[in-house]
């Protein structure tokens, strides 16, 4: 999508800082990162929110690869949390579905 932020991202039209990239999901670092450790995981595929997306297997890939960064990549061996904001109401600012991975330091609730 042509006016999408996540999507100039994957094409490297707006630089960032890349964690990680296959042909399925691009990893980078949030502009405003909330704890020491702050990665959004994004699909390649314009999808805007959880909501529009029925589509197991692009979700699957999508968890997986979250586990494989967080755990194997950037070995957040003390742990870690995924947050998916969903639509308005849930705090999601940029519409194409993202994961972010927190952690880095021990997270208050
Ligand atoms: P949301 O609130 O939609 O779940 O999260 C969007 C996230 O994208 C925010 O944490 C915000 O800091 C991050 N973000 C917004 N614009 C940019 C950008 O241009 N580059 C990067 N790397 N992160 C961004
Ligand atoms: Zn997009």
């Amino acid at each position: 999508m042509s006016d999408c932020l996540f999507c100039k991202l994957i094409n490297g039209d707006i630089p960032s800082d890349t964690v990680y990239e296959d042909d399925a999901v691009y990893a980078f670092k949030d502009i405003h990162p909330k704890a020491p450790v702050h990665v959004l995981v994004i699909p390649k595929l314009h999808v805007a929110t959880l909501t529009d997306c029925d589509d197991p297997a692009l979700l699957g890939v999508l968890m997986n690869r979250v586990r494989t960064i967080a755990d194997d990549l950037l070995h957040l061996t003390a742990g870690y949390r995924v947050i998916i904001n969903v639509r308005e109401g849930g705090g999601q600012e940029v519409f194409h579905l993202h994961a972010h991975i927190l952690g880095g330091k021990r997270l208050p609730f």
